[in-house]
């Protein structure tokens, strides 16, 4: 299930992103600025001041903590070598409302594209947006975490030319870039930023 943005967040409908992705910098910022193109209810605006920000976007080897806020740490625990980056959300627990999330990128992997960096960071975006597998009640679905079945939210993609493509491909899907995004993506998306229900 995804969880939903505390509400002053939720009603401006935009996070601020704080930029620490050092060798993968210049593709969070055109990732950023492709994220905001998909017509999604919730817009990234970049923020040079840490403290600013709501998503705080690190290059890691896939090892290490990340202060959140209030004394609380993020923990990343990945493969840094794999085609998918790790987003912590940091949750108010009288409410259950994503108060700020750190996104860790897979520093290690090699041979990557552009292309192929920008999928990752902005199927991270959407972890970080509320689509965290996130229970309701401080449990994490550690499965499922709000991946699809197609497009840029599925759990696990391959290198397909220069881009990305499901590890699975409906027949006839061709890689991504063009970002593609399922339709239970954009539904709950809509579900905790808009109100809007999902069709079950
Ligand atoms: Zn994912």
């Amino acid at each position: 299930m995804p969880t939903p943005w505390f509400r002053r967040f939720r009603k401006a409908k935009q996070l601020a992103v704080h930029n620490l992705g050092e060798t993968w910098g210049p593709a969070v910022d055109s990732a950023l600025t492709k994220f905001n193109i998909l017509g999604f209810p919730v817009k990234l605006v970049s923020e040079k001041n840490k403290d600013a920000s709501q998503i705080v976007v690190k290059w890691s080897n896939g090892s290490e903590t990340y202060p959140y806020i209030d004394g609380a740490k993020a923990t990343a625990n990945f493969d840094a070598t794999k085609m998918h980056g790790q987003t912590s959300t940091l949750t108010d627990p009288k409410r259950w409302e994503i108060v700020f999330a750190v996104i860790f990128l897979p520093g290690k992997v090699t041979n990557i594209t552009t292309e192929q960096k920008e999928i990752i960071i902005i199927h991270e975006f959407i972890h970080a947006c509320g689509l965290d597998g996130g229970l309701g009640n401080g449990a994490w679905d550690k499965q499922g975490q709000d991946h699809d079945s197609v497009g840029i939210m599925v759990a696990n993609m391959k290198v397909d030319g220069k881009g990305l493509i499901e590890y699975m491909p409906e027949k006839n899907a061709k890689a991504m870039p063009p970002i593609r995004v399922g339709a239970r993506t954009i539904c709950k998306l809509k579900q905790i930023w808009t109100d809007e229900g999902c069709p079950d």
